[in-house]
């Protein structure tokens, strides 16, 4: 369907209907369903073979909405809803019981989100209702940023996709839980925790931090992944990239070299990954999925350092998906 007034106003009425819909965010593109409509937010799981332990966020067009989802709206909370939302964050608070635990995975709370995205909020706004939803893809492989890939992931599953604009973020939303006594970071995105950190004047840190020990191989499962085999580089060694990709060409295949300079890498098969940790989020999906179709092993290089190009907002986020997407494959 196309982005103008009638055929969101009929997505409005498929989400109303208990149907799914496909729809952009600044984020990932979203797969819409009824969150008032239980059987509708089923069909999530089942469209995505998403396992159900794995909670669906709320998404609201306007602030009075939370009201209805939350049932207790903290000093914290009201601070993020008041002076960051709408944004690419979502927030975790406990749930009212008219929320049910399809949604939430059979926990007490339900995670919430504003979209910063007009199209996402026109979506919305004609839904009329609050709406679940995961990004919309089959689970495990890359979240979509383009109305096509929604179509290659969801094509014949879903009632409808929305053809709006490509997603401005490129990875999901920072996740903050506000629902236990100190906040914390669920999930990695564009609202950092140190800006997160300076809004809350308390200490605001990642669950988790992707480089640190516990969550070694074997721990984590795969996400966000292309499907070929995929290493990460962390330190920026040209020497150790070349070698490996070179061990790979000898091994038959025909791998990529997914790194920010290609200038340095020969006669060798290269994409950039982009200059800046912001265009690197932007574009991490839509290469996963475009490399994936031409070559057979991805090679990638991120290094994430205070003073480089990668070391802002985004970069946590970006470090976060590339260590799910080759399963802690770190070379
Ligand atoms: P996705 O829909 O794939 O963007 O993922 C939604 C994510 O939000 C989940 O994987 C959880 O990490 C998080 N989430 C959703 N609901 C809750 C909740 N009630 N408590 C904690 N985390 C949640
Ligand atoms: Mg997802």
């Amino acid at each position: 369907m196309n982005f103008n007034e009638r055929d969101v106003a009929f997505a409005g009425k498929l989400i109303r209907d208990g149907e799914l819909v496909g729809f952009p965010t600044e984020t990932v593109y979203g797969l819409g369903a009824n969150a008032l409509d239980t059987d509708a937010v089923k069909k999530t799981y089942a469209a995505k073979g998403r396992p159900i332990d794995n909670p669906l966020i709320v998404h609201i067009y306007d602030k009075s909405q939370i009201a209805e989802i939350a049932s207790e709206i903290n000093d914290f909370a009201v601070k993020v809803i008041k002076s960051v939302m709408p944004a690419p964050i979502t927030i975790v608070l406990p749930k009212r019981d008219a929320i049910s635990g399809v949604i939430t995975a059979g926990l007490p709370s339900v995670a919430i989100r504003m979209p910063q995205s007009e199209e996402a909020r026109r979506f919305l706004r004609a839904a009329g209702v609050p709406v679940t939803a995961p990004s919309a893809n089959i689970s495990g492989r890359p979240s979509p940023t383009t109305w096509q890939r929604v179509r290659e992931d969801m094509d014949g599953k879903i009632a409808a996709v929305l053809c709006g604009a490509p997603c401005m973020v490129g990875i999901e939303s920072t996740v903050l839980d506000l629902s236990r006594e100190t906040p914390i970071i669920l999930r990695p995105g564009a609202v950092s925790a140190e800006f997160l950190t300076s809004l809350l004047g308390v200490p605001v840190t990642v669950l988790n931090n992707p480089t640190s020990k516990v969550n070694s191989p074997g721990i984590r499962y795969k996400h966000y992944a292309p499907n070929v085999p995929m290493v990460l580089e962390l330190d920026d060694n040209v020497e150790k990239l070349c070698d490996f990709y070179d061990l790979k060409v000898r091994e038959g295949y025909n791998p990529v070299l997914w790194v920010k300079e290609t200038a340095r890498f020969g006669n060798r098969n290269l994409c950039e990954m982009g200059n800046d940790d912001a265009s690197a989020a932007a574009a991490l999906y839509e290469t996963m999925r475009t490399l994936e179709k031409q070559y057979d092993f991805i090679v990638a290089s991120f290094c994430w350092r205070k003073g480089s190009s990668y070391d802002g907002a985004e970069s946590q986020g970006v470090l976060d998906r590339l260590m799910r997407a080759c399963a802690h494959n770190v070379i």
